[in-house]
């Protein structure tokens, strides 16, 4: 790795470096350490993609483990869909999924060493007597009176919390370092609380509970990981992530810090996103508009367009935003390799071709054009068609090739037809459009002479079948939703993030796909069939449009 260095992210560099020295002797193992309390995001994503990927690059091993410290908020539900998503990425844990929750002996046993070496007291104050005591930045904290308790009484009051001897909040364990720290998090952190609840994993057997920074390192050290990558707003918790490794004596992680990924028009927090839920904003954590590895697992992203945005974002070490528009790039250059190109009508208005007298036939068809093992297929046609309506104009402006009164343009893989009759209803809206076709001037055969610069996409009626579409637009109406100071993110949700097509018409073969499946409407943009579709009724999620506005402004 070492002649790379240049094109090194700063990680990679630390890594490389130690490996170098035979640090660890040359080991590289990360974690991925979710909180079993919500649904996986894109920030997430971002997270996984590094710990896997430079464990992959430095022939190293990543954990999965589920930090099961808050027996309030955390689920089995959240464990299962964590495990899923991890996978669905495209990761692999092996046989290495860890639970904080399985330490819990361990880090009582760490206390204890704390309190029989006098860096740890129990203190009966309130969290408010607490708090009260702490200081600010500029001024320093002042001792608690229980500060100064005997090692013996310690260890008798602890073992007494252990046993459910004292109530919620009456007492607390708490490192004893320093008060006057510049460091707030130094000034004698609370390590252990009291907590009468029933955790997912162990159930009723603890009723005192860790704090995070008492399991999170500990639990690195534990599972002897070498580079702990976690975010920015840990960095001031790594003297104390140190304090502890050096006090207990215990294996010597790395603490790390990279900036958190944040997107344009986007939230990723899991409380918030929780809310969205709650509040029936959207459906669900699978809600094609959620930023959740679910939702957009639903939307038609692809585990590779998601690996190679985080890969394309890089590592930084100071916040920025990220343009959601990136990631929406990735999608459609993933999605424009992997997808066939099928017909589909959104907004139908009918043509009947009036010359049009063989009943039916049947149009080869390029599946895809990127990739020639997709094959070809045969679209069924006949003189009864839908187009969508904004491929005609009744008075178009010049330069307008689509189909207008007298005009003439290609059916995509068939026809040139020519317009000949426009028919209205009483309100004046076109109804209907008889055209004539011209026989030999078939796609791939054409010797009829004619040249026609529109081509457009059409589906034959008695063949198409019904189908809705789902199209989507942000979920919120400014970059940045949770950053004003005066309003809540909830004030920015556009109300027109989802519109619902209830009647599309689609090419029949559309109705041998399956949930998940990706295809691009020749025009339209990337869809994907949704769960909620029947076989009588199939639902498209529009992924992403083919307009490629990010690529087209990075190049201006
Ligand atoms: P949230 O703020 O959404 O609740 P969290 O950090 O509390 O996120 P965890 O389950 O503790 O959620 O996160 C697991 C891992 O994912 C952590 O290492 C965390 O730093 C990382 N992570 C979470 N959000 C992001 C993000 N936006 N960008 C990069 N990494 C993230
Ligand atoms: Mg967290």
């Amino acid at each position: 790795m070492s002649d790379k260095k240049e094109s090194l992210n700063f990680i990679e560099q630390i890594i490389a470096e130690d490996i170098e020295n035979g640090k660890h002797s040359g080991r590289v193992h990360t974690r991925f350490p979710p909180e079993p309390n919500g649904y996986l995001h894109i920030g997430h994503a971002k997270s996984i993609c590094l710990n896997f990927g430079v464990a992959e690059d430095f022939n190293g091993l990543t954990n999965l483990r589920f930090d099961d410290t808050n027996p309030v908020t955390e689920s089995t539900e959240y464990v299962d869909s964590i495990k899923e998503d991890v996978k669905w990425l495209g990761f692999d844990w092996g046989d290495r999924e860890y639970y904080s929750s399985d330490y819990f002996d361990k880090f009582y046993e760490y206390a204890i060493k704390l309190i029989k070496d006098g860096l740890a007291y129990v203190d009966d104050s309130t969290s408010e007597e607490i708090a009260s005591m702490k200081g600010t930045p500029t001024k320093p904290g002042a001792d608690s009176p229980y500060r100064n308790r005997s090692v013996e009484e310690n260890l008798s009051l602890f073992e007494g919390m252990k046993a459910g001897q004292y109530e919620e909040g009456s007492k607390v364990l708490r490192a004893k370092i320093d008060m006057s720290s510049p460091n707030m998090l130094m000034r004698d952190p609370v390590i252990y609380r009291i907590k009468f609840a029933h955790h997912h994993r162990t159930g009723d057997k603890w009723c005192i509970y860790p704090m995070y920074d008492f399991a999170h390192g500990q639990s690195d050290s534990i599972e002897e990981i070498t580079h702990s990558l976690c975010t920015l707003e840990f960095e001031n918790h790594r003297p104390l992530y140190n304090w502890f490794i050096e006090k207990l004596e215990i294996f010597p992680s790395r603490q790390i810090e990279f900036a958190r990924l944040n997107l344009s028009y986007t939230i990723v927090s899991k409380r918030k996103l929780l809310q969205l839920v709650n509040e029936g904003i959207v459906s669900g954590w699978d809600d094609p508009r959620m930023p959740t590895i679910r939702g957009m697992r639903r939307r038609g992203y692809t585990p590779k367009s998601i690996r190679n945005f985080a890969e394309r974002v890089g590592i930084a070490k100071r916040d920025n935003i990220i343009d959601v528009g990136l990631l929406e790039f990735m999608v459609r250059e993933d999605l424009n390799k992997v997808t066939n190109r099928m017909m589909a009508v959104l907004d139908p208005i009918k043509v009947v071709i009036t010359n049009y007298d063989k009943g039916e036939e049947f149009m080869e068809s390029v599946n895809n054009p990127e990739d020639e093992s997709a094959g070809v297929r045969q679209i069924p046609f006949s003189g009864e068609l839908y187009i969508d309506s904004d491929d005609f104009m009744e008075e178009p402006p010049k330069k307008y090739f689509r189909l207008k009164p007298g005009g003439m343009v290609r059916l995509k893989n068939a026809y040139i037809i020519q317009c000949e009759d426009v028919i209205k209803d009483s309100e004046g809206k076109v109804t209907q459009l008889n055209c004539v076709y011209f026989p030999d001037s078939k796609s791939g055969e054409d010797t009829s002479g004619l040249k026609v610069k529109g081509t457009i996409h059409w589906v034959s009626a008695n063949h198409a079948k019904e189908a809705e579409a789902r199209i989507y637009d942000r979920l919120f109406m400014d970059e940045s939703p949770d950053t004003h100071k005066e309003k809540s993110f909830l004030d920015f949700v556009n109300p027109n993030s989802l519109q619902i097509i209830n009647k599309i018409f689609v090419e029949p073969a559309l109705y041998n796909y399956s949930v998940g499946d990706s295809v691009q409407f020749l025009r339209k943009g990337y869809f994907c069939v949704d769960k909620d579709s029947t076989k009588d009724k199939m639902v498209f999620n529009q992924t992403v449009g083919l307009r490629d506005s990010w690529a087209k402004m990075n190049k201006n």
